[in-house]
């Protein structure tokens, strides 16, 4: 497998949204190297021990899908098909379903790893042209509550801020997030900034005392689920001691009066009992906020994986808001993506509520918008929501759904109170999976195996969290017959008989999607893979006025995307509505990632090297916990919710919690057992705006083995 002999074989991380800058090279043997990009803006040379590794993921072909593969009924097994055969017989199922059940009875379940163009591509054919809006991927499970939180606030999906003004920030606060492990090279940005400027304060809120923590002036171990409670105390305290920014507030905000009054609802000292924090520690919070000149906040799954997501994310927001702390050099809210191109996903549009470059599918102009763009008839587009993941599983258990296309994602591990999801695969009438590893258990359930070309064997984009659009070069052939997962989706298409999906190349994809941008906030109309290629990335908007590298920061002039163009303060009480712990399930369970994996370990696991750091998967329990359970380091333990059971050796550190226990997301079945899957044990409650599931907390008894 031949690396390309191309010129420049720069790429793009394809793990966290960091999105660190690569230079792959050959070596003498003619294997894929890597090393970091010195040029890159993102990383400046440096890469995180997933990054360093990736070489050996690629050089790795032992588990790739190398031809497609189908079976004609559950009872015989998969065989060896071509291309031709393989799409046609889906394309003929596909016709027969939507015939007969409408075109709500398909879905397609994608991944935050796709590349914007494969994105724009399933976008397009399931809501263009098959005629429902059934699409959502991974993100679901990751960003939605942060997409909600933006657009309720600032009146659209738009990360305010770069990394660069996290180096010149004087307060940072890290709320439910452990960067120094999964986002590390934006971490070690923070650190090397507070090198350089030791007044820089580090807030961190976790009921772990993770490795984030080791550089924090204050570390608020809050108790599971209380993040909002947390926020309006900060909130009061900046009140009472007079450090909101009443001119930004007067002139650019709308909602303080109310909010006033519900934070006022709680006293300092009811919160943090609440919560399990020192009032002291809030005090000392909110005068570090209330001093600062650059305060920025940073949040992921602690705040998003939540049945109150949204709120957890709209409360933290609002400290930025009341103190004036956004559009400004060192300020503003920063989500932090846990995939390399979630934040792509979102501009195509790539969720089932979603419509291209930001629109929203239940606005009729909108609409049209899209529908005049690609040709179609007016009122094609459904303005039905499409399925969210988890409801697409619930919807191939009842019967509603009846196919599902599954891409870059590994759902059996992934989605919570996974056993479920399971069984609903089974009932399926028709799975297609497309994937570049035989490793995923969803591989089971599969009619149909599409082999998809992996990383560097395909050329695309991506978005990082700090809207920078990066080009990823084709590196490398992919082995046997795998395909980009853009020219699979429409050599399908063309199979259903749709116009509109013969494109020339990668390059002409992007450049409709980029059309469709045009006059939107995210404009990139003016962009190309001719001046990606020659810039290496840009951050959107990409217009005329913003310069060659495009927009560093949004709201300079405190013009929201809001129709009143004021950034909105909202108001809410401070209730968790996760399950209750009850006697019978007295601790509560969050789940997360370790250093050296990535997501359900299809890649990462695949380096040994990356097994040096933590090789087994884990319970980490305080010791006041473990102590009356009889359970001591290394124990074999079961860990039991309302869904499931999972059984794994006990680690027992004192930097977590009491009360509260960890599990790694990552590992998946032990010989065909349900072994450590962290997801028996979550449960499938999602927030209901934005239908994020609440993998932070579930009820859990532990005991010995
Ligand atoms: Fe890749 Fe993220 Fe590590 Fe950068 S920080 S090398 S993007 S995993």
């Amino acid at each position: 497998h031949p690396i390309n002999a191309h010129e420049n074989n720069t790429t793009t991380c394809c793990y966290c949204g960091v999105g660190c800058g690569i230079v792959a090279h050959k070596d003498q043997l003619g294997r894929l190297q890597v090393e970091g990009d010195k040029d890159y803006p993102v990383n400046k040379g440096m890469l995180c021990s997933k990054g360093m590794n990736l070489h050996y993921t690629v050089n790795d072909y032992s588990d790739r899908l190398l031809y497609p593969e189908m079976r004609y009924s559950r009872n015989l097994p998969r065989q060896r098909v071509s291309w031709e055969m393989a799409l046609e017989r889906t394309a003929a199922v596909f016709r027969t379903l939507i015939d007969k059940y409408g075109p709500d009875s398909v879905a397609f379940y994608a991944s935050g790893q796709c590349l914007t163009e494969e994105y724009y591509i399933v976008n397009k054919l399931i809501k263009g042209y098959i005629g429902s809006n059934n699409i959502d991927t991974n993100s679901r499970l990751c960003m939605s509550s942060a997409v909600v939180g933006y657009k309720m606030s600032l009146g659209e999906d738009s990360v305010p801020v770069s990394y660069e003004d996290l180096e010149v920030a004087d307060v940072i606060f890290v709320a439910g997030a452990n960067p120094a492990w999964c986002h590390p090279v934006l971490w070690r940005r923070v650190e090397a900034a507070r090198q350089t400027n030791p007044d820089l304060k580090i807030i961190v809120s976790d009921p772990r005392k993770t490795q984030t923590c080791s550089i924090a002036d204050v570390h608020l171990q809050l108790h599971p689920g209380t993040d909002i409670t947390l926020h309006h105390a900060i909130g009061r305290a900046l009140i009472e001691k007079g450090y909101i920014d009443a001119d930004f507030v007067n002139d650019h905000t709308e909602g303080f009066a109310q909010y006033r009054k519900q934070v006022f609802s709680k006293t300092i000292a009811e919160a943090a009992q609440v919560c399990g924090v020192e009032e002291e520690a809030i005090r000392q919070v909110a005068d570090y906020i209330g001093r600062a000149r650059g305060f920025m906040t940073l949040w992921t799954m602690g705040l998003n994986q939540s049945v109150v997501g949204v709120n957890k994310n709209l409360s933290l927001i609002n400290l930025n808001l009341i103190t004036g702390h956004i559009g400004k050099p060192g300020s503003g809210p920063l989500s932090l993506t846990g995939q390399p191109n979630a934040m792509g996903g979102r501009e195509v549009g790539g969720l089932s509520n979603l419509l291209p470059a930001h629109r929203d599918l239940l606005n009729v102009q909108h609409r049209r918008e899209v529908e005049d763009f690609w040709g179609i008839r007016p009122g094609t587009i459904s303005d039905k929501p499409g399925l969210t993941a988890t409801e697409m599983f619930d919807a191939l258990e009842d019967g509603r759904l009846k196919a599902i296309w599954i891409l870059c994602t590994n759902p059996l591990i992934s989605l919570p109170d996974v056993r479920k999801a399971e069984a609903a695969l089974k009932k399926a009438k028709f799975v297609v999976v497309q994937e570049i590893s035989n490793k995923p258990e969803t591989l089971a359930y599969a009619d149909v195996v599409l082999p998809a070309a992996a990383w560097t064997e395909k050329e695309g984009t991506m978005t990082n969290a700090e809207r920078r659009i990066s080009y990823l070069n084709k590196i490398m052939e992919a082995p046997g017959e795998a395909l980009p997962d853009a020219t699979i989706l429409c050599r399908f298409a063309q199979k259903m008989g749709f116009t509109g999906f013969d494109f020339e190349n990668t390059a002409a994809i992007f450049n409709e999607h980029g059309a469709l941008t045009a006059g939107t906030r995210m404009d990139i109309s003016a962009l190309n893979y001719e001046l990606l290629k020659a810039r290496r990335s840009v951050q959107w908007p990409f217009t005329e006025a913003a310069g060659k590298q495009g927009t560093s920061r949004l709201f300079e002039d405190h013009q929201f995307y809001t129709t009143s163009h004021r950034a909105q303060i909202h108001s809410f009480p401070d209730d968790n509505h996760s399950e209750t712990p009850s006697p019978d399930y007295p601790l509560i369970l969050t789940t997360g990632r370790i250093r050296d994996q990535w997501h359900t370990m299809s890649k990462t696991g695949k380096v040994n090297k990356l097994k040096q750091h933590i090789s087994e998967s884990f319970l980490e329990i305080h010791p006041e916990d473990a102590t009356p359970r009889q359970i001591k380091e290394n124990d074999l333990v079961v860990i039991k919710s309302r869904r499931g059971e999972v059984r794994i050796k006990a680690r027992l550190s004192d930097t977590i919690k009491q009360g509260v226990v960890f599990l790694p997301m990552h590992w998946g079945k032990i010989l065909g057992k349900d072994g450590n899957r962290a997801n028996n044990l979550t449960n499938n409650l999602v927030d209901p705006k934005s239908k994020e599931p609440d993998f932070k907390f579930s009820a859990v008894a532990v005991y010995r083995y």
